[in-house]
């Protein structure tokens, strides 16, 4: 792809030679290498949430268990299109400021033996948790049922082992830690879902939402004839950042997002005010640190104060019910960086000063900064 000169004004996104099929299938493989799997990776032509569902009404038949752990609001969302493909769902749920734990799958997985499926978010940016998928899938593997994982918030922020952890069907989209596009995302298939797929009558066919379609036009045909134009622009877009982050070193991103989340935490705790909504560190996710507010404040009131003071950080009010006490902390993709984390403390500081609180914005700044420096020295 071609760069113009930022004073031309040649369009530059338009008259791309065609993306072949070839090149789609080079980009799906960085992304099977990204997510540590062997199995089969559909590069699917729309947001995060096309692969979710379509996972679901693939792999879920009417009559069917299904598991669902809800740590934040996109199980919400899983647990309704459970629940439209016909199946008895179990729900375990966490509160938002921790995880869930293996105990508490393997407890669910005990008194429903027949569960079929389990669906599980590896970290929630809305929430700010994360979850031990590691050990959940050790106990799903166990059990024998299908582990659908939603990693759009954690591919490229924290470590993720698809098929070490017995992941049969893995989510990620580009838009988060990625730093890349949101219009096309992906999902990993095991041999074993493709079978359960394959046997589900009432998997999606001719369909936008359909997996099998990929599997018998596109895999089965040994990936040489694309059924359906792709999303060029964000295919390239996908594969470019990619790239970004194989020259940086996957662990040096990583280390980047763990070490925001580490500054962000450290530095909350000697400013003063609002406290780390999730309340042990290794549940903390590294794409977004959550806060409450302090009791007598409206989150909304602190983020809006502290806009006011720098527009640009990624601060923002958690969305419906958490809206009055939840403080996101956004720090994935470019904004996992040390400046971009001391802005967005300041600007917070400032924010709660000018709301009339008595803060230590100094104390933050060098816990926050002590803090980053402590993890991006680990190795
Ligand atoms: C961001 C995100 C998605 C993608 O959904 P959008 O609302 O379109 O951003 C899906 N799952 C999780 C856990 C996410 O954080």
């Amino acid at each position: 792809m071609t760069v113009e000169t930022a004073n031309s004004d040649a369009p530059v996104l338009l008259d791309l030679p065609p993306l072949d099929a070839a090149h789609f299938a080079r980009i799906e493989d960085k992304v099977a290498a990204l997510l540590r799997t062997r199995c089969d990776v559909v590069a699917m032509q729309g947001e995060a949430l096309l692969p979710l569902e379509a996972a679901i009404r693939s792999a879920v038949w009417p009559g069917s268990t299904a598991l669902n752990i809800i740590t934040g609001p996109y199980g919400e969302t899983f647990g309704g299109w459970l629940r439209s493909c016909g199946a008895e769902v179990v729900t375990v749920s966490a509160p938002f400021t921790g995880a869930v734990s293996p105990q508490q799958v393997a407890d669910a997985l005990r008194k429903h033996p027949e569960t079929a499926f389990v669906s599980l978010v590896h970290a929630e940016a809305a929430t700010g948790n994360t979850n031990p998928v590691a050990e959940i899938g050790a106990v799903v593997r166990e059990h024998g049922a299908l582990l659908m994982l939603d990693a759009v918030a954690s591919v490229g922020a924290e470590p993720l082992l698809t098929d070490e952890w017995g992941v049969d069907l893995c989510v990620i989209g580009g838009q988060k830690a990625l730093a890349g596009p949101a219009g096309v995302s992906a999902v990993s298939v095991s041999s074993r879902a493709w079978e359960r797929i394959a046997a589900n009558e009432r998997a999606p066919r001719r369909s936008y939402l359909s997996l099998l379609d990929w599997k018998e036009r596109w895999i089965n045909a040994g990936r040489t004839a694309l059924p359906h134009a792709p999303a060029q622009l964000e295919m390239l877009a996908l594969e470019q950042a990619m790239n970004r982050i194989e020259a940086e070193g996957l662990d040096a991103v990583i280390r980047r997002h763990r070490a925001a989340a580490a500054a962000v935490r450290a530095g909350v705790q000697a400013l003063g005010g609002p406290v780390p909504y999730v309340v042990r560190d290794e549940d903390a996710a590294p794409a977004a640190t959550t806060l409450r507010a302090p009791t007598d404040l409206d989150a909304r009131e602190v983020v809006s104060a502290a806009l006011a003071a720098d527009g640009a950080v990624p601060v923002q009010a958690a969305a419906g019910a958490l809206a009055k006490e939840m403080i996101r902390v956004n720090h994935y993709g470019r904004a996992a960086d040390r400046a971009v984390v001391l802005a967005s403390l300041a600007a917070l500081a400032d924010g709660l000063k000018a709301l009339g609180r008595e803060v230590d914005e100094d104390a933050a700044a060098g816990a926050a900064g002590l803090a980053w420096d402590e993890v991006v020295a680990m190795r």
